[in-house]
C-alpha cells in the first residue's frame, strides 16, 4: 500500500521501518528530517498526496490537530487514516465526526515493542475499517483488537497507561526499601520477577532502574500527558482511581523537579527523594 507516515521519533520511525520491510510504499514527514528507510517528504501534504492509508504518531492532542486539516485537505477522501498517538477520546471522536475512515489507535510495548514490530494495539473505529488496517497492524504489531466505536482504544490506552503509571512507581518503592535494608537488591528483583510480582516492566526495566540509567524510552513529559487523560477519562466515566490519581501527582512531581525529558522509570528518583 501506498502510507504517508506523519511523525518519525521513538516510536515512528522504527514503525514506518516495519511497513517499508514490509513491502509498502512508505513517504514520511517528521520536523526534522530522519532516516527510516523509506522516502523523506517536504511536508506533510507530499507525504499525504496519493497515499491510500495514513498515519499520525505525535505526540499529543495539539500536534495530531495541527496536522488533521492537512491531511484532511491533501489525502484521498477515500483514504484510510490510523492515528497511533496517545491523545484525548474527545479529540479521537472529533476527527472521526469530521472525517470518514479514520481509526484512534494507540500503542503499547514501548520503544523495545515498536523495534521489535510486536506492538498491542487498541483500535477504535468501525469494524470495515479495522479489517482494512490489518497489513498494517500485522507489520508493527503482535495483539490488536477493535474495542469499540471511535475514540475507545484511547480509554483502553488510558487504563494501560494507568497500570504502567502504577507499576513502576511500586517498582521504584520496591528497590528504594530494598537499598536501604542493605539487601541484594538486583537478587531480590530476579526473585520478584520470577513470582506473582513479575511484570514486563519488571522483565524489561529492572537493571536499567538499578543502574540508574534512565535513557528514554518513554518520556516522563508524555506520561504526565497520559495521567491526565486517565484523570478526565475517568471523570467522564464517573469512577473514583485514587491510585491512578497518586501516581498522576508523583509523575507530576518527577516533571517539576527537571525528569521530565528523561524515561519514565526516573520516577524512582522521585520515589527515591521522598525517602531522603
Ligand atoms: P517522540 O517525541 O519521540 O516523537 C514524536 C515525533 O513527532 C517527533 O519526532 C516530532 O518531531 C514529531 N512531530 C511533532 N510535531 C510534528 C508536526 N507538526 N509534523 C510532523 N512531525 C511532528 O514521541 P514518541 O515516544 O514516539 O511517542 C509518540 C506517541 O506514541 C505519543 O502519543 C506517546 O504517548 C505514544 N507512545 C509512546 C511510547 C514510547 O515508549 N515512547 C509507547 C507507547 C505510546
Amino acid at each position: 500500500m501506498r502510507i504517508g507516515f506523519i511523525g518519525l521519533g521513538i516510536m515512528g520511525r522504527p514503525m514506518a521501518g516495519h511497513l517499508v520491510r514490509a513491502g509498502h510504499e512508505v513517504k514520511g514527514y517528521d520536523l526534522k528530517e530522519v532516516a527510516f528507510g523509506g522516502r523523506f517528504a517536504t511536508s506533510v501534504a507530499d507525504a499525504v498526496r496519493d497515499a491510500e492509508v495514513v498515519i499520525t504518531m505525535l505526540p499529543a492532542d495539539p500536534q495530531v490537530e495541527a496536522v488533521f486539516p492537512d491531511i484532511v485537505a491533501n489525502a484521498p477522501a477515500d483514504a484510510l487514516y490510523i492515528d497511533f498517538s496517545t491523545i484525548t477520546p474527545q479529540t479521537s471522536r472529533r476527527l472521526a465526526e469530521q472525517r470518514k475512515r479514520t481509526l484512534d489507535a494507540p500503542v503499547s510495548g514501548g520503544e523495545k515493542g515498536a523495534v521489535d514490530g510486536v506492538l498491542s494495539i487498541m483500535v477504535g473505529g468501525s469494524e470495515e475499517d479495522f479489517q482494512a488496517a490489518l497489513p498494517i497492524f500485522e507489520a508493527v504489531g503482535k495483539t490488536y483488537r477493535l474495542v469499540g466505536g471511535p475514540g475507545a482504544g484511547q480509554f483502553v490506552k488510558a487504563a494501560n497507561q494507568l497500570v504502567v503509571g502504577g507499576t513502576y512507581a511500586l517498582l521504584a518503592e520496591a528497590i528504594v526499601l530494598m537499598e536501604a535494608a542493605g539487601v541484594d537488591a538486583e537478587a531480590g528483583l530476579d526473585v520478584l520477577a520470577g513470582g506473582l510480582a513479575g511484570s514486563r516492566i519488571l522483565e524489561l526495566k529492572r537493571r536499567s532502574m538499578l543502574a540508574r540509567d534512565f535513557t528514554p524510552g518513554f518520556r516522563i513529559d508524555l506520561h504526565h500527558k497520559d495521567m491526565g487523560i486517565i484523570l478526565d477519562a475517568a471523570r467522564t466515566a464517573e469512577v473514583f482511581v485514587p491510585m491512578g490519581a497518586l501516581t498522576a501527582q508523583l509523575i507530576a512531581a518527577a516533571r517539576a523537579q527537571g525528569y521530565g525529558s528523561l524515561d519514565h522509570s526516573a520516577l524512582l528518583k522521585v520515589v527515591e527523594g521522598l525517602s531522603r
